[in-house]
């Protein structure tokens, strides 16, 4: 084991955080380490959720990416990674560290986030053209993806990495998805202090997964950066037998209303989880036999991976459960659009698992109108996304532009999580051992932040943690901490935030509120009795816009 080398240049320098994502929001993990003139990323993230969020993804990144000396992700997912392409385009060289699991995934899921910014882009561009308004471009291309993967190195779990001198690395399993991590960094301490040492959750798992294990990680970091997305809520665990006989019911219910049945899923991770689950009930004959349409490129990749690394994560002896006659993988788009003529009884799987691309917008777009249809939501929806706004209970979307009533059943299917719920969080922590300096809560709606800051306060004091626990904070969005012996102090910055932390955490944003109105406008308008009541709601309305106009 090799100790960080202090060159004196690092060793004497002070050591700040900021947080440029996933503060305030849960999307957009983004934290920049910085000792003395050396740098390291910690996760770059995609914002997703409301529009004002989205926009952050076309700025230029907060830092200049040129001087990095590395970046580290804890995992693949796109809140976490789904930036990294804009890196090399801002001029940084590499490396990028991540675990073997990881990078195979980012083989498949960056290329394809950049095919999903190019279609985006393209169907923007003609709707600007019709508004007479300039070409949107791409955040960044498949190619652009493409290229950034050969900067992208894999190291074994639990191992140190030098990343600059200063500063080293190692990965701790984080049991939320394939290859996640938590990360562990040591940075030289000042004049002859020893080392800092901080923690990085990333996402933490629930410890009741199909293919992981509990979470782990070192004990007794001077500095823990903690992941709060169910930081106010307790699920309760099942077991994977009563998790798949709700499913069993949940889609039995589907079959009798008549199906088809959609289900909106992250490719990652969720899909697999789900294909696991069927293929046992499948195979019980605890389900009617009905054909299921992996119909998402992305996911029938990961699949492959995950069958390639199930000796790994899955049980010695289990039969590899993603090759059944009647899982029908749905590789070109217009066998795709075929799935539109499905009726009866079938399940069709389909990204993202938010409805925010991808081909399940067309089967929404097909079926959400069906009263027989059911569409099963399972997994973390963001504020201001269309899963959100289904989970909800919304009973008018837009889709592409469109118009569509919701008469199909929404059902919120909550018993997978790849997330640890507040009990799990605080075991962890608490399994951590003593918080050397403080502890930041990221990664969670402000409510979740809030409720596990006071979690935390409340199991104070502990045989950890006495009257001179460290203090616990709630970093807001671009804020940068001093992490000095004497505790963590916020730096005044010369730059304000990219945007209000108001505007970070708010769930909606103007776009939303648009999008309602008009939805509503419709509406109202239709279910008066007559035309020239029509008529008379109009000219009141186009009333308050001229007032607006010359105000
Ligand atoms: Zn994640």
């Amino acid at each position: 084991m090799t100790r960080p080398s202090s060159a004196s240049h690092a060793a004497s320098s002070a050591l700040t955080l900021a947080f440029h994502g996933a503060a305030g929001s849960v999307t957009g993990s983004c934290f920049l380490l910085r000792l003395g003139d050396r740098s390291v990323l910690i996760d770059c993230g995609m914002f997703q959720g409301n529009k004002t969020l989205q926009e952050l993804n076309r700025r230029p990144l907060p830092f200049d990416a040129a001087a990095l000396d590395a970046v580290l992700l804890t995992h693949a997912h796109i809140d976490h990674s789904g930036l990294v392409p804009r890196l090399p385009l801002e001029g940084f060289k590499g490396p990028i560290l991540a675990t073997a699991g990881t990078v195979d995934l980012l083989g498949f899921m960056l290329p394809d986030s950049g095919f999903i910014q190019e279609s985006e882009a393209r169907r923007f561009s003609r709707r600007n053209r019709q508004r007479g308004e300039a070409q949107a471009e791409p955040i960044y291309s498949k190619a652009d993806a493409e290229r950034c993967l050969d900067l992208i190195h894999p190291i074994p779990m639990g191992m140190w990495r030098q990343l600059c001198p200063g500063m080293r690395a190692r990965f701790w399993d984080a049991g939320h998805i394939l290859g996640s991590a938590s990360i562990e960094i040591e940075a030289a301490g000042q004049k002859s202090q020893p080392p800092v040492r901080l923690l990085f959750s990333g996402d933490l798992g629930p410890g009741d997964k199909p293919f992981h294990l509990d979470p782990e990680g070192p004990i007794n970091p001077d500095w823990l950066i903690v992941e709060a997305t169910y930081g106010g809520r307790d699920r309760v665990v099942l077991h994977p037998d009563e998790r798949r006989r709700l499913l069993a019911e949940t889609l039995k219910a589907a079959f009798a209303r008549g199906g088809p049945v959609v289900i909106p899923a992250f490719a990652v991770e969720r899909t697999q989880e789900l294909l696991y689950d069927l293929d046992r009930l499948f195979d019980a004959r605890a389900l009617p036999m009905a054909d299921i349409f992996l119909d998402s490129p992305l996911a029938i990749n990961i699949t492959r991976i995950f069958d390639r690394h199930l000796p790994d994560i899955n049980e010695p002896g289990t039969p590899p459960p993603f090759a059944r006659n009647n899982l029908h993988l749905v590789e070109d788009v217009e066998a795709s659009k075929g799935l539109s003529r499905i009726k009866g009884a079938a399940i069709i799987i389909a990204a993202s698992g938010m409805c925010e691309a991808g081909r399940i917008r067309h089967h929404l777009k097909n079926n959400l109108w069906r009263r027989e249809a059911t569409v099963i939501l399972t997994g973390y929806q963001a504020p201001g996304t269309l899963g959100r706004l289904l989970a909800e209970g919304v009973r008018r979307v837009r889709i592409h532009g469109e118009e569509i009533i919701v008469k199909a059943q929404i059902d919120n299917f909550d018993a997978y999580s790849g997330h640890a719920d507040r009990q799990g969080l605080l075991r962890w922590i608490e399994s951590r051992g003593r918080i050397g300096r403080g502890t930041f809560i990221v990664h969670g709606e402000e409510a979740e932040r809030q409720a596990l800051a006071a979690a935390l306060a409340a199991a104070q004091p502990s045989p950890h943690q006495g009257a001179d626990a460290s203090p616990i904070l709630i970093p807001s969005f671009d804020s940068r901490w001093l992490l000095s012996e004497s505790g963590p102090s916020p730096l005044e910055e010369s730059v304000p935030p990219r945007i209000s932390g108001h505007a970070a955490s708010a769930p909606t944003d103007w776009h939303n509120d648009y999008a309602s109105t008009m939805l509503s406008m419709g509406a109202t308008i239709r279910a008066l009795p007559d035309d020239a009541q029509r008529r008379q709601l109009l000219q009141k309305i186009q009333g308050l816009l001229r007032a607006a106009e010359h105000s």
